[in-house]
């Protein structure tokens, strides 16, 4: 296992304007996470930068892309993309160094952010006296490295801060839940984020004969994730009337003759 190679992020290439909506959260990102990184001459005394900013909210929603949007749109920062994965080790006492490894690691990078993905499958609640007890130090480690960051005084050299997602806030360690001081509530799309996203995902095919208001107000609650897989489901339409009823046999043929083609295919989505 290498930080440098497993664990740093080079080229994340996710960009806010690819991200549909979640303007009020995109509005307390600004706030929280990117003017501190931009003009930290402002955040001192009581406007200290958070230490650790909490996104949450229901699966699919696109709090991952928000992460990673904020190291693509920053210069020179480094994203530290820790995965519970790479973090937790079956060997005793592994995790906890790898931990204080990549705490360390990321100090001597900063500006840095270390980023947790669905951070209540690695921390979650105390289990009481049946929690395993390389959980229990996991747990431990951790909230030393959390304290150690919220009382840094001033950085001299930069601001390192934890960025983490949840679907599951309340399952969180309360005392972890407590460090991850901003929270900032990552909401399903509305109706307007919804026709965005539409035209987002759908920028690429023919739409004359389809009404997406109409589309986007049926689409109520589904998540981003979910608008996106309608939209690959109905991209699909010209190959399906174009095969329609052919046997995976005639489909070969069909190449074959030269009759299985983009030309063949109508781009029409009605
Ligand atoms: P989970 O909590 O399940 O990990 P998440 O909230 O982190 O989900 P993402 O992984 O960021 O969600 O999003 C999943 C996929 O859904 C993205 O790759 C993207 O294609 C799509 N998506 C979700 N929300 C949006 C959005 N607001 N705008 C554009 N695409 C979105």
């Amino acid at each position: 296992m290498s930080i440098e190679r497993d664990i740093v992020c080079q080229d994340l290439k996710v960009r806010f304007e690819d991200i549909g909506g979640l303007e009020d959260a995109k509005r307390a990102i600004n706030e929280a996470v990117i003017l501190p990184l931009l003009m930290p001459e402002f955040f001192v005394g009581l406007r200290k930068p958070w230490k650790g900013v909490l996104l949450f909210g229901p699966p699919g929603t696109g709090k991952t892309m928000l992460a990673k949007a904020v190291a693509s749109c920053t210069e020179n920062i480094t994203f530290f993309n820790c995965s519970s994965a790479t973090l937790t080790s079956k060997w005793r006492g592994e995790s906890e160094k790898l931990l204080r490894a990549l705490f360390q690691t990321a100090r001597a990078r900063v500006p840095s952010i270390l980023f947790f993905d669905e951070i209540d499958s690695l921390l979650s609640q105390r289990g009481g006296p049946a929690e395993h007890e390389a959980s229990r130090r996991f747990k431990s480690e951790f909230l030393i490295h959390m304290d150690g960051l919220l009382s840094d005084a001033g950085e001299q050299n930069g601001h390192l801060f934890v960025l983490a997602t949840s679907n599951a806030p309340w399952d969180l360690d309360e005392a972890l839940r407590r460090r991850l001081e901003k929270r900032i509530y990552i909401p399903l799309p509305d109706e307007n984020a919804r026709h965005r996203m539409l035209e987002h995902f759908l920028k690429e095919i023919d739409l004359s004969d389809v009404d997406l208001a109409q589309l986007a107000t049926r689409l109520e609650r589904y998540s981003g994730a979910d608008v996106q897989l309608v939209c690959r489901e109905a991209s699909m339409n010209p190959m399906r009337r174009l095969v329609e009823g052919l046997s995976p046999s005639e489909l070969v043929e069909l190449r074959a003759e030269g009759k299985l083609s983009m030309e063949n295919l109508s781009v029409s989505m009605s």
